[in-house]
């Protein structure tokens, strides 16, 4: 039923990661398991998986551990649940900051962690190139002559920092893309400035907002369409 969705249960405890895994698994879901943060490292290693179910204490260390590293290896394209005995506020802005999408305490139902999951797996398919907005305004970058071409028609001078940031995104409509990869040599250190700059540049040149928007802790993404493409 969620074709070939992938979750990953990362729980130490025996009897609870058994139940979520079978549940899960007869719930139509493809299952790995984990007990450790070591064995969770493990199993990202060989694969993305579509979902982690993630316990926040583990015999080895925290869950943000394998949150942070699932962020770092696959960015967006994975969404974490935690699921924790804490329910205090501090616990769960830690959760949301290292970017879990949803936080669960452990008392809520296996009924309730399966309709999560299924929540996010709608979010996470139709979030990148699928949702592109057909009304969104028209830009286009002129590489060979270092522009970006507003809805308005007016051509903005781009700088080549500034192309390299603008390239990626505008190769991929409403798909976020990480920071290192905006930047050149992969050296974040003065991205926000250059897209500060840049912002500037367009909204003296165009009645549109810039068609730029940061992602939270990750990067940023092109929502706008490209001329010539969706
Ligand atoms: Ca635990």
């Amino acid at each position: 039923m969620q074709g070939d969705a992938h979750v990953l249960v990362v729980e130490d405890e025996p009897a609870l990661r058994g139940d979520l895994a079978e549940y899960l698994a007869a719930r139509g879901f493809r299952v790995d398991q984990a007990a450790s943060c070591k064995e969770s490292l493990g199993v990202l290693d060989k694969r993305r998986p579509d979902i982690i179910l993630l316990d926040l204490s583990l015999p080895d260390g925290s869950g943000f551990t394998v949150a942070a590293a699932a962020r770092q290896k696959y960015d967006l394209a994975v969404g974490i649940i935690m699921l924790t005995a804490f329910s205090d506020e501090a616990h769960r802005l830690a959760g949301l900051s290292v970017g879990a999408d949803i936080y669960l305490v452990k008392t809520a139902s296996l009924r309730e962690i399966d309709a999560c999951c299924r929540n996010l797996m709608r979010r996470l398919r139709s979030s990148p190139s699928s949702s592109a907005d057909p009304t969104a305004p028209v830009w286009d970058l002129d590489e060979a002559h270092w522009q970006l071409m507003t809805p308005d028609g007016v051509a903005v001078s781009l700088t080549g920092t500034e192309i390299a940031f603008l390239k990626p995104l505008m190769d991929a409509p409403n798909t976020p893309q990480e920071r290192s990869r905006l930047s050149p040599r992969g050296d974040t250190r003065n991205l926000d400035a250059v897209v500060q700059r840049l912002r500037r540049k367009v909204e003296a040149a165009s009645a549109h907002p810039p068609p730029f928007k940061t992602v939270y802790g990750s990067g940023y993404v092109f929502t706008g369409r490209r001329k010539g493409t969706g």
